[in-house]
Order: C-alpha cells, then structure tokens, then sequence
C-alpha cells in the first residue's frame, strides 16, 4: 500500500504539473545535492533567430541564408528551426534538400541544389582542422551568440550568429536550488562562451561546455562520484543522461525519448517545478521516517 502522506504528495505534485512516473525516483529527490540542467529549450527558451551572417568565401548573406535554411528544412533541432524560420520571416524560397544527414552534437549534412553543404559547429571546424581567417566570427561568439558553420566540400561559405534567450522562469529555480544548498551546473553541446555568458546570467555553481550527446551520461556519472544528481533535460540526446541520474527529470514539450527516459516530467515546461520536487520530496519523506 502507498503511504497516504505519499499519495497526498502524489496529487499534490500532480496540481502543480509535475509528472511523477517513478515513485521511487521522487524518494531519492529528497536528498538530491546537485542538479544538471541541459541548456537549450532547458534553462533557454530554445527558440533561436539568427542575428549575424559573415560571408566567409565569395557569397552574399542572402544565399548563405538560403542555402543554409534548405539544409536545415529536414533537421528539427532548435537551431534548424531558428536558422529557416528566419529564413521563412526574409522570404526566402527555402528547398527540402535532395540527400540529408544528421550528424548528432555537430550538425547536420546534405545536397542543396546539386550543392555538398554541411552546417556544422565550431568543435567540427577544430576537430577536422579548418580554420577561419576572419575575426569577426569570434567576436559574435564572444557576444554569447551560438555560431553555425556553412561548409560546401569543406570549405567555409559562411557562417550564422543565433541568439536565443534565458527563460524568465530559470533564474528564480536556480536561487530556490541554491538556498536548499543544491548545486546548480548546466551541460551543454554549445561553444565556451555561450555557456559562459548563460552561467554568469544565471549564477550557476558549474557548467560544461562542447560537451557531445555521447559524453552526457558520462558527465553524470562524474558529478555521481561527489553528489546525489538529478538531471534536467529537453532532448534526444539527453535521453542517456535522464537514465544515469539519480533522478531524471525531462521538460514536457521536450522530445518522446527524453519523456520516456525521465522519471519526472514538467509538464508546464517551467524549470522552477524542479525547485518544487525538491521541496515537496523533502515535506513528504521528511514526515514518514
Ligand atoms: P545542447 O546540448 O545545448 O542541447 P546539442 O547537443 O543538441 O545542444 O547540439 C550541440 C551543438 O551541435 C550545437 O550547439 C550546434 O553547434 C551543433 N548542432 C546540432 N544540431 C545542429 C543542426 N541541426 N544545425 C546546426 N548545428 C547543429
Ligand atoms: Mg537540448
């Protein structure tokens, strides 16, 4: 039989739209030391525009756009998303792409008009040697703006500042976190600076930057060795690490994947309800031993 306090705790939790698939999960939130918030779509809205173009070759902006936009028709990450809705807000005539792949925490691959482009991220440019001569790509990212690359055969058409925001709601669940002595750190696929300027906007305790999908649960698995982890995600790619946490907390319109994985779910997509299962995991289990 489920205690009653539990069953209260239950529907209680239930009114202030948290999700609570795992009973046992939500007893292991009573002791929780450290949470890790993914962060786009988690701690940011996830809605991206994009704010600078810097032709890196002999195209203007709006073909960069275009063709970029066109690659990213079939990719439904955030950046996508961002990348041909401002395309779409240009009207700019945006193609599916005649081949398309997706290369997972680095960015996405295809032809475009008989074109081979990729848009990738700045660890791909590091990672198989192209560099950039042109410095103003580095002072887009040093304004914490997520940088994309347009490749075609490798070499650099381009490439796309986005912005996205802090959700308003972030920095009231952090402060909450920090008075239950709660360390708060973000992981992320995205660039140094981006991280930076989100952790510092929102006082986090820790963050990891450049961090690839495959690498999540492991970073879990480190913090494990020192705390009592619950992890915050959205996505995909965030399915392993929600399975590796103590608790695994996914936000409500994140991905199917991420919502299966998750022994918690936030259906109201505020990141403030995780400062809420913290509370009420501590009142319910508080009062039974
Ligand atoms: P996060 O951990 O912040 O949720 P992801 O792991 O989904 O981010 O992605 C990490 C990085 O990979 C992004 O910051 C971006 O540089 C690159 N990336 C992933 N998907 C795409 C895409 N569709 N288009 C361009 N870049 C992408
Ligand atoms: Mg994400």
């Amino acid at each position: 039989a489920i205690p009653l306090v539990v069953a209260v705790s239950t529907s209680l939790a239930a009114n202030s739209g948290l999700l609570i698939r795992d009973r046992q999960a939500f007893e292991r939130a009573r002791d929780l030391q450290a949470i890790i918030f993914d962060k786009t779509g988690t701690l940011t809205e996830g809605k991206f525009g994009v704010t600078d173009i810097v032709p890196l070759a002999d195209m203007n902006r709006e073909d960069i756009l275009r063709l970029t936009a066109s690659l990213e028709s079939n990719s439904g990450h955030p950046i996508a998303v961002g990348i041909t809705d401002s395309a779409r807000q240009k009207g700019l005539d945006i193609k599916s792409p005649e081949s398309f792949n997706s290369i997972p925490g680095k960015g996405v691959e295809g032809v475009v008009e008989g074109r081979k482009l990729k848009v990738v991220s700045p660890g791909y440019l590091r990672e198989t040697g192209i560099s950039i001569g042109d410095e103003s790509v580095g002072n887009v990212e040093k304004q914490g703006k997520t940088v994309v690359f347009l490749l075609e055969e490798e070499r650099p058409l381009g490439a796309l500042g986005l912005a996205d925001l802090v959700r308003r709601e972030s920095r009231e669940a952090i402060d909450r976190l920090k008075s239950m002595d709660i360390k708060c750190m973000m992981l992320t696929g995205d660039n140094e600076f981006v991280a930076r300027w989100v952790s510092e906007e929102l006082g986090l305790d820790e963050y990891f930057a450049g961090v690839l999908p495959h690498q999540k649960a492991e970073k879990v698995k480190e913090v494990q060795q020192k705390y009592i982890v619950a992890m915050v995600g959205d996505g995909v790619n965030d399915a392993p690490a929600l399975v590796q946490a103590n608790v695994g907390i996914a936000i409500g319109a994140g991905t199917d994947v991420a919502i299966e994985s998750a022994d918690i779910v936030l259906v109201k997509n505020d990141p403030r309800n995780v400062a809420d299962i913290a509370v009420l995991a501590r009142k319910t289990y508080s009062k039974m031993f």
